[in-house]
């Protein structure tokens, strides 16, 4: 009878204290309340100041499974996959698939892109061989407009700031709604225009420096590196893929002949970048040229 009794009160003296908390954080003052409410504001800004996207699950997940990612790379090597018509030069991890040379994952795509360059958030996509020209000569031209739209506007943007600067004289200036819209449209388009220029030229001029060179941007990080650990061993780095500056704008743009610079560089054109993305021989009059000086 004491057991069944002990049995019942346990949970009745549970209920009735969590009865009482409740009440009492309905009763506690105010002062107290402002402080609860500060100390889980301080909470939310901490966690989202301190918040990781590398400690996520997925992470952890693949820290966990990189030995297996090790095994799958050395066993598949060892069965000889990867050994045929594509020259690979290693296996990539994500998709456990042979990639090929100047072949990277991308993670937000969630596929290996041929010579990729970097994953363009602006156009949503990855940018690599079979697009590489379209997004430069889009950022080029896109540059250019921008420059062309702030030079040319130059004077009435000048006379539209000049106007809007008498808005709040007395006696306020006569301009109808039509010529004061007018004046703040002419103002945020050569802000827009110039501002845009300033930044994409930046990046265009980035990419015409990188493709001089003959490597893409993640290759650049790579190739830095790889420069670094050959000088501190008193040896020279060289870029397999820069056949010089010329030539690495003639492949890049896909000129073959002297007609080509009007016919796919300044005209549009749908024209197929050299090679097929896997292997990288150079194109046949590069590699003419590099015979003939070899013979000299
Ligand atoms: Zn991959
Ligand atoms: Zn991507």
């Amino acid at each position: 009878m004491r057991g069944q009794r002990s049995l019942l009160l346990g949970p009745a003296r549970l209920c009735l204290r969590l009865l009482l908390l409740l009440g009492y954080r309905r009763r506690c003052p105010p002062l107290f309340q402002g402080l609860v409410q500060r100390w889980r504001y301080g909470k939310v800004c901490l966690h989202s100041l301190l918040y990781n996207s590398f400690g996520g699950s997925d992470t952890a997940v693949d820290a966990a499974f990189e030995p297996v990612y090790w095994l799958v790379d050395n066993v598949i090597r060892w069965f000889g996959v990867g050994r045929n018509d594509i020259a690979t030069v290693s296996i990539c991890k994500k998709c456990i698939y042979p990639k090929s040379a100047r072949t990277h994952h991308c993670s937000i795509c969630n596929r290996c892109v041929l010579k990729m360059d970097h994953h363009c958030p602006w156009l949503n996509n990855c940018v690599g061989h079979y697009n590489h020209r379209y997004f430069f000569s889009f950022c080029f031209f896109m540059t250019l407009g921008c420059v062309y739209c702030s030079y040319g506007s130059w004077d009435l943007f000048r006379e539209a700031y000049a106007a809007i600067e008498t808005y709040h004289q007395t006696p306020p200036p006569t301009f109808s709604f039509r010529e004061r819209i007018t004046h703040k449209s002419l103002v945020y388009l050569w802000f827009l225009c110039s501002s845009v220029a300033l930044a994409l030229g930046a990046l265009t001029v980035w990419h015409a420096v990188l493709i001089s060179r003959g490597e893409t941007s993640i290759e650049r990080h790579i190739n830095r590196k790889e420069r670094r650990r050959l000088q501190a061993k008193g040896r020279v780095f060289r870029n397999p893929y820069n056949y010089g500056c010329l030539d690495n704008w003639k492949v890049f743009l896909g000129v073959d002949t002297g007609r080509h610079w009007l016919t796919r560089v300044l005209l549009p054109s749908s024209h197929l970048p050299h090679g097929n993305g896997m292997s990288w021989d150079p194109p046949p009059w590069v590699a003419a040229q590099s015979a003939s000086v070899m013979a000299v």
